[in-house]
């Protein structure tokens, strides 16, 4: 008998409402869910392939150890907890708390009880050398609000639903389905936009997805977004076009920036960003003229090398044209769970509260840049990183210089993954613990109903129960906090008590925390008999979710500075951004170019290569280059390209194409799966190559020191006259 039930596709930030036909314990069908009131039944091609992720035969279904020889042996949950959770104990008692690293991988921030019991694993290693994906592309969006408005958590999100300009910037959200702007079906949410009268401006160097369907592109200069921003902002101003009575009530510092913006003549931005003066100055009118506007940045510029003060740039032309917390503006979501809240108690809001140890590179939100792993496994000293614990990631295929990273894990004293999958990180990991597949776990709507313009609360149960040998990603992450002599609050006495409660039966759930923080939250019943207000039953109760309606809240809830004010001149911003106008514009050395990332739809980073469905058809990890550049290096499309960076040349596939501009050119990362023939034989065999290996584990951002992966400097040349392999050089190698 066939039965249908809902669930939620966890694979990307936009949580699609899903129907899932259940025969027995097994999932036989999926499609999107017309009635949730969030995706109203949009799917892309990942969520739909989460059957073939659930039945394929490569994935992981125990725990395994590897052998003597380096092969993976299952063991049982109890071997494979008490032997890791000794050996990572073992280190931290001889060599200190710092010599035990961890990586968290994006799903961490997708299941919320992940997320709960990231903490827990954290809060039991007490290492500052933790880090992440988030720390690869976000972290300047974090810092900007944490000294703007106080909380990294605390960030304005476009609201795209009821704007009529939206001016997006290094973000391709039609591919992305929304980063930090949680909102499925991008494409229908910008046709409306277009539909309605208004305007879709992408500002990126490539032609995206997002710029093909949108109203106009302009194609900025790598990493040169700040000039751009600032010089619409600046315009602005020159105009008289700002809002002086929001700048009044709601904000500090205006003086200190309003001197700095008059630096930033349209002139001076066109030398700095290569996007004519004229073109800038209409822009910015029309962004001041449209009856409500937004300027929204993401990755590209969170991965370039002004991507703190493009962000700065960013929020500060919202704020002068009166578009902050407004109706189609940036505006300030308030979901069901206080996410700022949550991020405090468990000590994960905060900027630079300690330093990596090598380079100095402060912490966001938790965590030091992940380019400093591979260093601090290769530098001898005190806090010296000698064991790892990943959580669903690939940072050897996901962070910049992979190769030297690669080439430190095997020297580790002990390395523990929780994964699907062996993958191009784990396959040097001494114990790999599975999680169940995806239709086994619960889901509630926690960390990105903070990035939704009209947030939702969905709870669902899992789709079909988890065998009795599986466990969820956060029972695993608990299970080694409490090995590790922690529990799941981090709070060494509490958690004391909860370790001394499970030896008499009582077993913590993430789902007791969500529904307190539901029932204390902004429409929580507050625990009052006969409350209108919102607990996790009544959210039970409607799994094709609550609409929490329009974010129509104003800023006050999201803004914490003890006076309640917006920071528009915080110290370390405004030394950014003399920095940047101090900067000589950007010199290239003939024949350098610069290189920058993309994304597929059908691609989620460097996982999902093993279901033939998302690989099918022509080879896209190949190197886009404007054919001004290839006639003049000589390269042809589909021949083939030796591609030099600083760290590293080989060879690359050509594809000539002017979706790039002239001096550009694209690779797509989180492909490379050569080495990972025995355990995904979809992926092996077409593992094309890793962008990483060419991006630069040293150049980083100057405000967090986050990795600069767009807009790298590189050469290429023709390679078909080239012995094959003769090229490949790894600097170090
Ligand atoms: S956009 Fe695709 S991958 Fe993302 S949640 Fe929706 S179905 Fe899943």
């Amino acid at each position: 008998m066939t039965i249908t039930k809902h669930h939620v596709c966890e694979l990307c930030e936009a949580g699609c409402g899903f129907l899932v036909d259940v025969e027995g314990r097994s999932v036989t069908a999926v499609r999107g869910n017309d009635a949730d009131v969030f995706s109203r039944g949009f799917t892309c091609p990942k969520g739909l392939a989460a059957l073939a992720l659930d039945r394929d035969a490569d994935r992981l279904r125990t725990p395994v150890r590897r052998d003597a020889l380096g092969n993976f042996q299952p063991v049982t949950w109890d071997q494979a907890f008490s032997e890791a959770a000794e050996r990572i104990l073992a280190v931290q008692r001889k060599h200190g708390r710092d010599s035990v690293a961890s990586y968290m991988g994006t799903p961490v921030v997708h299941k919320h009880g992940a997320l709960l019991m990231r903490g827990a694993l954290l809060g039991a290693l007490r290492t500052k050398n933790s880090t992440s994906a988030g720390s690869q592309d976000t972290s300047p969006r974090f810092v900007t609000s944490y000294f703007m408005y106080g909380s990294t958590m605390s960030n304005p999100v476009p609201d795209v639903d009821r704007t009529q300009y939206f001016l997006c910037i290094g973000g391709n959200p039609l591919v992305s389905n929304g980063s930090v702007l949680t909102a499925p079906n991008m494409r229908a949410r910008l046709q409306a936009i277009r539909q309605r009268g208004g305007r879709v401006v992408v500002v990126d160097p490539r032609r995206t997805e997002t710029a093909r369907a949108a109203s106009e592109h302009v194609a900025v200069l790598p990493g040169q977004d700040a000039a751009l921003l600032l010089a619409m902002a600046h315009v602005v101003v020159e105009s008289g076009r700002v809002d002086h009575r929001f700048i009044a009530a709601h904000t500090r510092g205006w003086e200190d920036v309003r001197r700095r913006l008059s630096a930033w003549s349209p002139e001076r931005a066109e030398r700095q960003s290569g996007v004519a003066a004229a073109v800038i100055r209409r822009l910015a009118e029309e962004f001041a003229e449209a009856p409500s506007s937004v300027a929204y940045t993401r990755l590209g510029v969170c991965n370039s090398e002004s991507g703190t003060v493009a962000t700065f740039a960013a929020d500060l032309l919202n704020v002068v044209a009166g578009r902050l917390g407004a109706p189609g503006g940036a505006v300030f979501p308030k979901p069901a769970v206080d996410v700022p809240g949550l991020a405090r108690m468990v000590g994960a809001d905060g900027f630079a509260r300690w330093k990596s140890r090598v380079r100095g590179l402060p912490e966001t939100a938790g965590d030091v840049p992940a380019s400093v792993l591979a260093e601090e496994m290769e530098t001898p000293g005190q806090g010296q990183v000698r064991a790892l614990i990943t959580y669903a990631g690939n940072p050897v295929l996901t962070t910049p210089n992979g190769k030297r990273l690669a080439a430190a894990l095997p020297k580790l004293d002990v390395m523990v993954s929780v994964d699907l999958y062996v993958n191009e990180t784990t396959r040097h990991a001494s114990f790999i613990l599975p999680p169940c597949g995806p239709f086994s776990e619960d889901h509630v709507d926690v960390f990105f109903a903070n990035f939704a313009p009209r947030p939702v609360l969905r709870w669902l149960e899992p789709a079909v129960p988890r065998a009795a040998d599986e466990r969820e990603d956060w029972e695993i992450l608990l299970e080694l906090a409490y090995r590790l002599g922690g529990g799941p609050t981090g709070i060494r006495p509490v958690d004391f008590a909860f370790r001394q409660a499970r030896r008499f039966g009582f077993h913590f759930t993430p789902a007791t925390l969500v529904d307190f923080a539901i029932r204390t939250g902004p429409y929580g019943d507050r625990f009052l008999p006969g409350s209108k207000g919102l607990n996790g039953d009544k959210a039970r109760r409607c799994p094709d979710g609550i609409d929490l309606g329009p974010s129509d809240h104003g800023i006050a809830h999201r803004i914490f500075h003890r006076d309640g004010r917006v920071d528009l001149a915080p110290s370390r911003l405004i030394e950014a951004l003399d920095e940047l106008e101090r900067a000589a514009p950007p010199a290239r050395r003939p024949g350098e170019l610069l290189l920058i990332g993309r994304r597929d739809i059908r691609s989620n980073n460097s996982w999902m290569h093993n279901l033939p469905k998302l690989v099918a058809g022509r080879d896209r990890c190949t190197l886009h280059v404007h054919p001004e550049d290839a006639a003049r290096e000589g390269l042809r499309d589909g021949g083939v390209a030796i591609l030099e960076s600083r760290i590293h040349v080989g060879r690359v596939p050509v594809e000539v194409t002017d979706e790039v501009r002239p001096g550009v050119v694209s690779l797509p990362h989180g492909f490379g799966h050569g080495a990972v023939a025995a355990w995904q034989r979809v992926a092996s065999a077409q593992p094309g190559v890793s962008a990483n290996d060419w991006t630069d584990d040293q150049l980083v951002e100057n405000v967090v020191g986050q990795s600069i992966l767009n807009g790298v400097p590189v050469r290429v040349r023709a390679a078909d006259a080239e012995a094959p392999r003769s090229v490949e050089q790894t600097a170090g190698e």
